[in-house]
């Protein structure tokens, strides 16, 4: 089976990290992806770290695709990184508010929105520019309404694509996705996959960035905690199944947060039969 595929690291930070990247950039890039994209630390405390994890991927022959934000650097910079990356070949930019990290003061944030007009109005329709959505809704909106009103403006403002923050509930998506049609929104948005291959740092993550995990999942990894095979397994069965069910009611391709491993991913897309080169 074939399915337009995309993984996203996050910039590794030592040396042992930047070598197992690179087996992991092999070993996903098997499965053919359109592009691997590379987190950023609004504030830019990531700056040099997504920059350098960029070129190791172009490296290897493969498309990358920066995360960005704002906050913290001001127009001037951000047109001389929109220009530094156009100079080393990258042509997508996932572009994001994104989220103050914890003790790094007062960074401005600047919304998405912003952002997208921001590159269009300095690059014009150079870059493919992907933007995120929230099918179980952002944390920090009032209600589903508003959410949807910001992501039009997102989409207004310029953006190709989106790629939502990931959920295990294929019903969320497809509702996301109707509303988002009743607006007049026909740009793709596809689905975040995250897969499961650890209890606490799941359920830590998930009650920040708004994912639900459904009762019955929550309490069947809790019971497989202290068995890590059986974890694992459990997780790659249910992640596979949720992939089916979003191939088969019409996703248009599946972007993978791979917390930069490899194996829980390569075992989904083997799983579903995904072709590899
Ligand atoms: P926005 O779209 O700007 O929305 C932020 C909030 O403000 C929402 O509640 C929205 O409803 C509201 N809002 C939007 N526009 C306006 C407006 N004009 N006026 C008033 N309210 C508004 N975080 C990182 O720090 N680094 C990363 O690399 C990163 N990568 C991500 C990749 C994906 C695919 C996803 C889904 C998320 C990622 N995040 C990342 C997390 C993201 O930065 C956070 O969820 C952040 O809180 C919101 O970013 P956004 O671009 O969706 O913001």
């Amino acid at each position: 089976m074939n399915c337009r595929l995309s993984f996203e690291f996050f910039p590794p930070k030592t040396d042992k990290g930047r070598d197992k990247l690179q087996q992991v950039i092999t070993d996903l890039g098997a499965y053919n992806p359109e592009f691997f994209s590379v987190t950023y630390g609004a504030g830019g405390s990531t700056r040099d770290g997504t920059q350098n994890t960029i070129t190791e991927v172009l490296k290897a022959g493969y498309q990358a695709a920066p995360h960005l934000s704002f906050g913290g650097d001001d127009e001037a910079a951000m047109e001389q990184m929109l220009n530094d990356y156009k100079d080393v070949g990258v042509k997508r930019i996932v572009a994001l508010r994104g989220d103050v990290p914890s003790g790094s003061g007062a960074v401005k944030l600047v919304y998405a929105n912003e952002l997208v007009e921001f590159i269009r109005k300095t690059t014009g329709d150079y870059f493919h520019l992907e933007v995120a959505a929230y099918p179980e809704i952002h944390p920090e909106s009032a209600s589903f309404s508003t959410d949807l009103d910001y992501f039009k403006a997102k989409i207004d403002a310029g953006a190709n694509s989106a790629i939502t923050q990931y959920f295990f509930n294929a019903d969320a998506y497809f509702y996301y996705v109707e509303q988002c049609q009743k607006q007049g929104i026909d740009t793709p948005i596809y689905p975040g996959i995250m897969p499961i291959t650890n209890y606490e740092s799941l359920v830590r993550f998930s009650s920040t960035c708004g994912a639900e995990i459904p009762r019955w999942v929550k309490k069947r990894l809790e019971s497989l905690t202290s068995d890590q095979p059986a974890l694992l397994e459990f997780g790659a069965e249910l992640v596979s199944t949720l992939c089916q069910q979003l191939i088969d009611g019409g996703a248009p391709g599946l972007h993978f947060y791979t917390l930069n491993q490899a194996a829980a991913i390569q075992k989904v897309c083997d799983n579903l039969g995904l072709a590899k080169s």
